[in-house]
């Protein structure tokens, strides 16, 4: 076994970590995990306090995951999907299908959500020239300043985050945008006449609108104001555009329902699902088309309307298995029906305290995700400048109080594991309080 300094030294010279400036990086090596906690090669703690990049769902090492992880193992680890099937993504698609809202029912598979956002923007592209009344004109997309959808070219080139997308312009396709559906910024009516707007003008060359229903998660968990998703749903609709939900973050019952989608009634074209799908157990992400959109894709070889698009890991065995697994312990330990509930409850009243802070702007919440949105001056309405990286400061603070925390600028993103218990959030609250005191001045 490799020492604790042989790992940091190695971790150093050899790992370029993603979103990391290197040159600042200090290594923190994790050996294991166990519920909402993380442990280092040193023997230290730190309570995860972003579900491990938002897709721990279920808490580490959960003992039914797992065991069906361990089964699968023992079966088939992985065999291709292409031109053929594995038993667990065959039972992962039907149950899929089955929780999606609508006629969402066949579902192609990636290993990242970058990936399955990439291969909804080819479907869309791909459905227009070969519908029943082809629209060969439609090859742009719909999308809005300050989104992500992942870091591949064409995921890039919707998302609308200044810091990480604009160096690769001179790459990526033309996209047409729209400000963000920021409930600050306006109410629904005033987003939907900015969208209906862009539609009326462009709607013959736009082949898909791409959005991350109710709330934009790296753009510092910005909520939209109700209403506006259905009204989307229905300009979408009445414009011939197709609508790309990302729920990479809101899938799987992080905001109160399995789907985002479903707080409005919506049910989109295209669904991209990611992160929690195998609770942060195994790379698994999934685009869920509906049967209109898939039948345009059937026909004879020779016609060339195969969807030529795939992953070699796509489909895999061990984490389709970790995702139907998921998806038993949802339904079986009633997590939407009580832990989402009791945890979202919990998180408002452990983070009112910080609303009156005088460096807190903002405290936004939708049900177990939360932003803490610093400040310099709340009453005067000023930020603070980018550059002194207040959100980074006061999230490494908190990590060396054994709370690890993850900012988006400085807005510092609180979203634990659902296996979080009382005093562990008790714990994450305060933590966040003392670095906020330590770091904001
Ligand atoms: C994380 C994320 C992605 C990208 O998923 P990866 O698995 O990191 O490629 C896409 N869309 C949204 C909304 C995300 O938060």
């Amino acid at each position: 076994m490799p020492t604790p300094a042989e790992l940091t030294d190695w971790d150093l010279r050899h790992f370029w970590h993603s979103f990391t400036q290197m040159s600042e990086y200090e290594p923190m090596v994790i050996e294991r995990a166990e519920g909402s906690w993380l442990v280092d090669v040193h023997g230290r703690r730190y309570l995860d306090g972003v579900s491990s990049l938002w897709c721990n769902l279920l808490g580490h090492r959960h003992p039914r995951i797992e065991a069906a992880i361990v089964e699968q193992l023992g079966k088939l680890p992985h065999a291709t999907t292409l031109g053929m099937s594995n038993v667990p993504a065959v039972e992962l698609s039907r149950r899929l299908a089955e929780l999606a809202p609508g006629e969402l029912n066949r579902v192609f598979y990636a290993s990242d959500g970058s990936c399955a956002v990439e291969a909804a923007l080819k479907i869309a592209f791909q459905y227009w020239l070969q519908c029943p009344t082809p629209r060969q004109g439609k090859t742009k997309y719909l999308a809005y300043d300050s989104a992500y959808h992942g870091d591949t070219l064409g995921s890039t080139a919707v998302g609308g985050i200044e810091r990480f997308h604009a160096l690769y312009k001179p790459l990526l396709f033309d996209v047409l945008r729209l400000p963000p559906p920021d409930a600050r910024l306006g109410d629904a009516s005033h987003h939907l006449a900015l969208l209906e707007r862009a539609l009326h003008r462009h709607h013959e060359e736009v082949a898909a609108l791409v959005i991350e229903p109710l709330l934009q998660g790296a753009a510092g968990m910005v909520l939209q104001p109700p209403g506006y998703l259905r009204g989307v749903r229905e300009l979408t609709r009445r414009y011939d555009v197709l609508l790309i939900a990302d729920e990479i973050v809101t899938g799987f019952c992080r905001t109160g329902r399995m789907f985002a989608c479903e707080h409005e009634g919506v049910t989109p074209d295209l669904l991209c699902l990611g992160k929690s799908i195998t609770s942060g157990t195994l790379p698994l992400a999934a685009t869920i088309a509906s049967d209109e959109i898939y039948a345009a894709f059937l026909g004879d070889y020779a016609s060339g309307c195969t969807f030529h698009h795939g992953h070699t890991y796509a489909g895999n065995p061990l984490a389709a298995a970790a995702a139907c697994a998921t998806l038993d312990v949802i339904a079986d330990e009633r997590v939407l029906e009580e832990t989402v509930p009791r945890l979202a409850e919990k998180m408002a009243r452990v983070l009112a305290p910080l609303r009156d802070h005088a460096h807190v702007a903002d405290v936004r919440q939708m049900g177990t995700i939360a932003g803490v949105e610093l400040c310099s001056d709340r009453d005067g309405g000023i930020a603070y400048p980018a550059n002194q990286r207040h959100g980074y400061r006061v999230a490494k603070q908190a990590t060396s109080q054994g709370v690890w925390l993850r900012p988006l600028g400085d807005v510092v993103v609180v979203m634990p594991p659902l296996s979080i218990n009382d005093a562990e959030l008790e714990l994450l609250g305060h933590v966040l309080r003392e670095s906020i005191d330590a770091i904001c001045q």
